[in-house]
């Protein structure tokens, strides 16, 4: 082997690899966290809830709640008897952890998948949640979750979030009575309802968030449907049914909403983080001011008796968000990706068609500032775009809107918002994954290359440098686009890698043989003219 090449090839190999992993990011780890968007403003009329319970049983799966007529949750199925509610199945996406079922929660988007770089702890990126617009959040529970949304509200300068968490010291890992940690979160719940009742009792639009992570510590360390997670599951739904009580004496207003339900689900030998159903399928009930109680269309039932049946309801885990927000007439967080279940809401039809529209206008926010950000590009005359929302069809949705506002027709309103969610989800999908295609193929191309140049040297051939004029073409397309360093970078990566594997030793430092043009050209064609698809990444099954 030549001498020269020897060296080279190390360096070349060394930075190849590190940029082969780095594509993974660039192609699919990429924040789908939009930032500097616009709020919408709070609902123009009385929301139906004053203040919002939200338990979340850390690790609950839907399999260990519903088990056999709801006998592992005896106080809770009472209490479903008695105040009907709604009943079902939220559906997680994955990873099935803590961090992206809380945010999908709380903020409406299924996790940015950058925060892989940080173990799942960190936020890389600030974003928006229910708490950042309600008057007051108090919350409890474990420090790891409620820093996620602690961090995330560094602008509430005005002290709205009370967030009490308990320390590691009270971590209960490899201890048999996890459900301490449950406990700790009732009674410190029930103390500070008893010494701040006269204050609690005059705000409104204000979230109480129970973090409980004693099932998910039983599930780890005993497994789900052993007798130890039974007897912690016994005792935590028997101190929501308790807390429930509580409340309902504070405030007897019967103004207060509740929503039980869990960030993810476990599998039998207690791991969750896969896509196993055991993992995605969360139990919820909500119950309370605002929530329907009426029967509505399902196939499903759910046996609490011999003789009582429940409808089982299936919805997406971000639309937990805007529905938490509706209840409390606020607008769902700027990056919000659900989708109001609207029948799951007991209020009128000008309620139900505002709190729809608050909903499509926040997600089309998210849309117009991807359409722009594509449009600013100074080539973007030449490429595809999303045809079912361009600028014109934008404002015309939007005067179709206020003329249907005009005459009261909130039917109309209501019809027309759901369709705009519809086509925004779908657009702000083809605008996040504008790029994917060509990168994989920029990728694919740069990974043949490779192993062409690899044979190359193989075959003892010698190397030289070689200019390329499609380099400099697609460095002006990457400019011209505006187009972010990552994805420039990824898209150039074939040429110097096909440049390496298509020299002729014969050739010298003479311009491109006819069969490396060839290549090239066909190469920057299929980069710059692959229309992207209209992705379903974003797409939410929505029960409408
Ligand atoms: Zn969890
Ligand atoms: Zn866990």
């Amino acid at each position: 082997m030549h001498s020269g090449v020897g060296n080279i090839w190390y360096i070349y190999a060394t930075v190849f690899h590190v940029l082969l992993l780095g594509s993974i990011f660039v192609t699919y780890f990429r924040s789908p966290v939009i930032q500097g968007l616009k709020p919408q403003q709070p609902l123009p009329r009385e929301a139906p809830a004053k203040r919002l319970v939200l338990i979340v049983a850390d690790g609950l799966r839907a399999q260990s709640f519903f088990y056999e007529n709801l006998s592992n949750v005896p106080n809770l199925r009472q209490l479903i008897k008695e105040q009907q509610g709604l009943l079902g199945i939220s559906h997680t996406r994955v990873p099935t952890e803590s961090r992206p079922g809380h945010i999908a929660l709380i903020a409406g988007f299924y996790e940015d998948p950058s925060a892989v770089t940080r173990g799942w702890k960190e936020n890389p990126i600030e974003f928006d949640t229910i708490f950042q617009h309600a008057r007051r959040t108090y919350a409890w529970g474990s420090h790891d979750i409620l820093r996620i949304f602690n961090k995330s509200s560094r602008r509430d300068v005005e002290g709205r979030l009370t967030f009490d968490a308990y320390n590691h010291e009270l971590d209960f890992w490899g201890k048999v009575k996890s459900y301490e940690l449950d406990k700790w979160v009732f009674s410190r719940v029930e103390d500070f309802l008893k010494r701040k009742r006269k204050i609690l009792q005059k705000v409104d639009k204000v979230y109480f968030f129970l973090h409980l992570l004693g099932l998910d510590t039983a599930g780890h360390i005993h497994k789900p449907q052993t007798a130890l997670f039974l007897e912690n599951l016994f005792i935590t739904e028997a101190g929501i049914y308790k807390i429930y009580r509580l409340f309902e004496q504070i405030f007897e207003d019967q103004k207060t909403a509740y929503i039980l339900t869990s960030d993810h689900g476990m599998t039998d030998s207690g791991s969750h983080g896969a896509a196993q159903p055991h993992e995605t399928e969360t139990p919820f009930y909500m119950w309370g001011a605002g929530i329907n109680s009426k029967s509505y269309s399902t196939t499903k039932y759910i046996k609490l008796d011999s003789n009582t049946a429940m409808p089982l309801y299936e919805i997406e885990q971000a639309q937990m968000t805007p529905l938490m927000s509706a209840l409390l007439g606020l607008p769902p967080p700027v990056n919000n990706l659900g989708i109001l279940p609207r029948y799951f809401l007991n209020v009128s039809d000008e309620y139900i068609a505002r709190a729809a529209e608050c909903n499509a206008y926040q997600l089309l926010e998210q849309y117009k500032h991807l359409l722009k950000k594509h449009k600013s590009g100074v080539l973007s005359f030449l490429l595809p775009e999303y045809e079912a929302l361009s600028w014109p069809s934008i404002n015309a949705i939007k005067s179709y809107l206020k003329q249907a506002h005009f005459v009261e027709d909130y039917q109309t309103v209501t019809n027309i918002s759901y369709n705009l969610m519809e086509m925004t989800l779908e657009g702000i999908g083809y605008y996040q994954s504008y790029y994917s295609m060509p990168l994989l193929l920029a990728t694919t191309v740069a990974m043949l290359s490779w192993t062409k140049y690899l044979f190359n040297l193989l075959n003892l051939k010698k190397m030289d440098s070689l200019e390329s004029v499609e380099f400099k073409a697609i460095v002006a397309f990457c400019i011209l686009q505006k187009l972010s360093w990552q994805v420039s970078l990824y898209l150039l990566l074939p040429i110097p890698v096909m440049s390496l594997a298509l020299r002729d030793e014969t050739q010298g430092l003479t311009p491109l043989t006819f069969g490396q043009i060839k290549i090239n050209i066909t190469w920057i064609c299929a980069a710059c003219c692959f229309t992207p698809k209209q992705s379903q990444n974003n797409k939410v099954e929505v029960l409408y």
